[in-house]
């Protein structure tokens, strides 16, 4: 007799208001705490494509007649679900994605956020007036939505990568496909169906899960004038490439190295506590995870011993035991590939402090009895004498892998990330002021902290990096999100009394 197991839901997508099964290949989603198959996900077929985005396209019109205000209450309405159920959201999140559930419950506050920027679009697409620019002349120009958008994001921020995107999109106008990460499916249909119950006309926002195939479809697409992705640099790349083809406006933020300096006079216990945080938490798996300490002059001396005991004491246990101050990492395969990047630190001749690779729940901090049977686990892992031509200093390793480089001086400091081909976060812990503001000036990433360890900008500044971390000229969200989903139009109106001066063959001047 073979073990009974669990039922296996099956996901599909959610197209002109209610889930749509799909006609696509399935994958296999796991709770990342135990290895165990929760659902298969379907993955969309061309033919369902094209189904999300003739629901877009059919309720587009309306919708972008629909007057902000009104759009605006809909957001409303959804904030107001949002926060009232939105711990079922994060205990969906840490159970595909691993994260621990407070960390979840983070990612959730910090999507509502832009939710509550969107809810000001009334003043947000108020446009510019000019009374009388020549004589009896008026010259404004108003922000109009640009159609069927789509969103394209990854796995690591499963709720609030999409709602970057799509509070902003719809508000502005635009009805929306998003195309999450196959790998925790369940957030983007939870949140489809609460903007339903929020009063969303169906079609306005769909959700296709899917694979590259979904993909490309959505970018070759006609109908699609937008694309945001958020995701791993190479397929930012492509896709920025794929969509320019098509003359269609894009934004898609790459991978990210985020370097944090700790100066000499920095105060010791604070920048360790910022490094086990921004290094471990959500297990390294963030675009502004800090994966490379800079240790300026002495630091390193002072700091390391601290910061190779709270790396061994870290406590990680399944997400949804609320000791866990880091969960497991997303797959079998991605646990891997951080391995194999640990393994060529070693072979490259970085000094390995902590060994992640050998995690036994027995052994990890005070209060870790995670059963590692199941699941895909890994510890805190630490390098010291990392340089710059060794690959776990070059590459984004997107897991809990903190590197530590020695350099003499604030300008090597300096000159080592500017050269590095990533841009996205940076921190500079110190008690000098100049030295911060020179930092904050010379720095080429696009996201600078100082004494902060994870600077992401709020809902009304805006989230980009620099480099390879952003293809496109807009940041996500913020007023730059609203004019990524709107074109501007200028329009000049005169109401003569009558026509005086017959035909004019010159350019109008204003002497
Ligand atoms: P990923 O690039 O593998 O996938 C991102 C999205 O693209 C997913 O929806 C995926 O299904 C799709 N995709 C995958 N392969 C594709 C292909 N060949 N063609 C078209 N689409 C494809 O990224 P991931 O592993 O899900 O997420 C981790 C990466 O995302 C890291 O590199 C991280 O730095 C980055 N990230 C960046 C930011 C940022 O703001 N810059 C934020 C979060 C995550």
């Amino acid at each position: 007799m073979t073990a009974s197991h669990p039922p296996v839901a099956a996901l599909g997508h959610f197209i002109a208001g209610r889930p749509a099964p799909g006609t696509g290949n399935t994958q296999a989603v796991t709770n990342p705490a135990t290895g165990q198959v929760t659902a298969q996900v379907h993955l969309a077929s061309v033919q369902d494509v094209h189904a999300a985005v003739a629901a877009a396209q059919a309720a587009f019109a309306d919708w972008a007649d629909t007057p902000p205000i009104r759009r605006a209450r809909v957001l409303f309405k959804f904030l107001e679900l949002l926060n009232a159920h939105k711990d079922e959201l994060a205990h969906l999140i840490t159970a595909e994605h691993g994260k621990v559930f407070t960390d979840a419950q983070g990612e959730v506050a910090r999507g509502i956020d832009i939710v509550e920027f969107a809810c000001g679009i009334p003043q947000l697409l108020k446009g510019d007036f000019t009374e009388q620019v020549s004589g009896g002349l008026d010259n404004w120009t108003l922000r109009q939505p640009l159609g069927v958008v789509a969103g394209i994001t990854p796995f690591n921020f499963p709720a609030m990568v999409p709602m970057w995107m799509f509070p902003v999109a719809l508000a502005c106008g635009n009805s929306f496909v998003l195309k999450p990460s196959p790998t925790d499916p369940s957030a983007s249909l939870w949140l489809a169906q609460k903007l339903k119950e929020a009063g969303l006309p169906d079609g306005v926002f769909n959700v296709l899960q899917g694979d590259k195939l979904a993909v490309d479809a959505l970018i070759d697409h006609p109908d699609v004038k937008a694309i945001s992705f958020v995701g791993s640099t190479p397929i930012a790349n492509a896709i920025y490439e794929r969509g320019a083809r098509h003359g269609k406006r894009v934004q898609a933020l790459g991978g990210a190295k985020n370097h944090m300096v700790v100066m000499p006079d920095a105060d010791i216990d604070q920048a360790v506590d910022a490094l086990i945080g921004a290094g471990f938490g959500s297990a390294g798996e963030r675009c502004m995870a800090i994966s490379v300490a800079v240790l300026v002059g002495d630091v390193a001396e002072r700091l390391l011993p601290q910061l190779v005991e709270r790396t061994r004491a870290l406590k990680i246990l399944d997400g949804e035991n609320l000791a866990a101050e880091m969960g497991p990492i997303v797959t079998e395969a991605a646990r891997q590939r951080i391995c194999g990047y640990i393994d060529a630190g070693v072979a490259e001749g970085a000094q390995l402090l902590v060994d992640g690779r050998g995690f036994d729940g027995a052994q990890a901090g005070a209060g870790s009895a995670t059963d590692t049977s199941g699941g895909f686990w890994l510890g805190g892992t630490l390098f010291d004498h990392v340089t710059p031509d060794m690959r776990i200093y070059r590459e984004e390793i997107f897991g809990p892998v903190l590197s530590c480089v020695r350099v003499p001086d604030f300008a090597t400091a300096v000159q080592l990330i500017n050269d590095h081909e990533f841009g996205n976060g940076v921190s500079c812990f110190t008690r000098d002021g100049h030295v911060a503001r020179e930092f904050a000036r010379r720095i080429q990433v696009g996201m600078v902290g100082i004494n902060v360890p994870i600077p992401v900008p709020m809902a009304w500044h805006g989230f980009g990096g620099w480099k390879k971390s952003l293809f496109g000229d807009t940041h996500a969200y913020g007023e730059e999100g609203v004019r990524f989903y709107t074109k501007q139009k200028s329009v000049m109106q005169r109401w003569p009394e009558r026509i005086g001066k017959g035909a004019e063959f010159t350019m109008p001047t204003h002497p």
